[in-house]
């Protein structure tokens, strides 16, 4: 039912005036998180036919400095969240379509056997009531549960050291904290660690240049941005809805969530802001996370 929604919406002519007028002179950020290869080998393409792809860095530099560097119309940033180890085998698409493409890395779950708290099956909890609990609290039901962030796996969910160097060249790898708490119900020791350390960690170890900060689940809070200013990172990103221009504030970039679509016609209306834009005028926040704030 849905499809058929999404299929009547791109052909509406909605997706082509999103696109031609509101789009035309913006920044349209794109998330995704787990995309499998085959879907981007088949949905990439009508990214790079119908938008200007550029890199998160070129958008900084822009938005630093607009006199010496100028964006194409329709410029899309392709994100991804948390480092998945099936991000590795979008490599050669990227390369074979010279897509850039930024993945936001957990540094303290790359290159082990832990896993992304939110994969682990609470026997009695949701997701949003552990998201909604303080850190510790959140912590301590997961450890009682059979969880801990330290706990080693079978198999790794996270890339490894060895994909990480090999990527790092192709793709923009920068920051996503330590362990994907929170922040918001983190306490101020507990926030900086996660925003401090992660950059440092992926610098240090992985020799990587960091300068962008993806919030856990798109939540932030006046505290998490000054945060994130004090660690020397030049932008931060939001899942909250909408697009940006030279003029957004770079420590609450937007972003549009795809939902990791194979479905053509799913993502010409998301990735349009179509789809958001009517959930949102409904009263209803964008898909993905539980504090998405309306647009400001
Ligand atoms: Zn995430």
């Amino acid at each position: 039912m849905k499809r058929l929604l999404y299929k009547l919406l791109r052909h509406s002519g909605l997706v082509f005036i999103f696109r031609e007028i509101i789009q035309r002179n913006k920044i349209t950020l794109l998330l995704y998180h787990d995309l499998s290869r085959e879907a981007a080998e088949k949905t990439f393409p009508y990214l790079k036919k119908h938008y200007n792809i550029i890199p998160l860095a070129d958008y900084i530099k822009a938005h630093q400095d607009p006199n010496k560097h100028s964006l194409p119309k329709k410029a899309l940033v392709i994100t991804f969240d948390d480092g998945h180890i099936r991000n590795y085998q979008l490599l050669p698409v990227a390369q074979r379509l010279q897509l850039p493409i930024t993945i936001f890395l957990c540094a303290g779950i790359i290159n082990t056997n832990r896993h992304y708290w939110f994969t682990f099956k609470h026997p009695n909890l949701s997701k949003a009531a552990l998201k909604r609990a303080s850190n510790k609290q959140r912590l301590k039901m997961l450890r009682e549960a059979g969880f801990t962030p330290e706990r080693e796996f079978q198999t790794p969910q996270a890339m490894n050291r060895q994909q990480i160097l090999e990527a790092k060249d192709h793709f923009d790898l920068q920051a996503h904290t330590m362990t994907h708490p929170c922040l918001p119900r983190c306490t101020d020791a507990e926030a900086k660690e996660e925003i401090i350390e992660s950059k440092k960690v992926l610098e240090k170890d992985y020799g990587l240049r960091i300068n962008a900060l993806a919030y856990p689940n798109g939540d932030y809070s006046d505290r998490d941005i000054s945060l994130a200013k004090e660690a020397g990172y030049a932008c931060a990103i939001t899942v909250d809805f909408g697009y940006n221009t030279l003029q957004t504030d770079p420590y609450r970039l937007k972003r549009l969530s795809v939902n990791d679509t194979a479905d053509l016609d799913e993502l010409a209306v998301k990735a349009s802001g179509v789809w958001q834009f009517f959930k949102t005028r409904n009263g209803k926040k964008q898909g993905y996370g539980w504090t998405n704030r309306v647009e400001r």
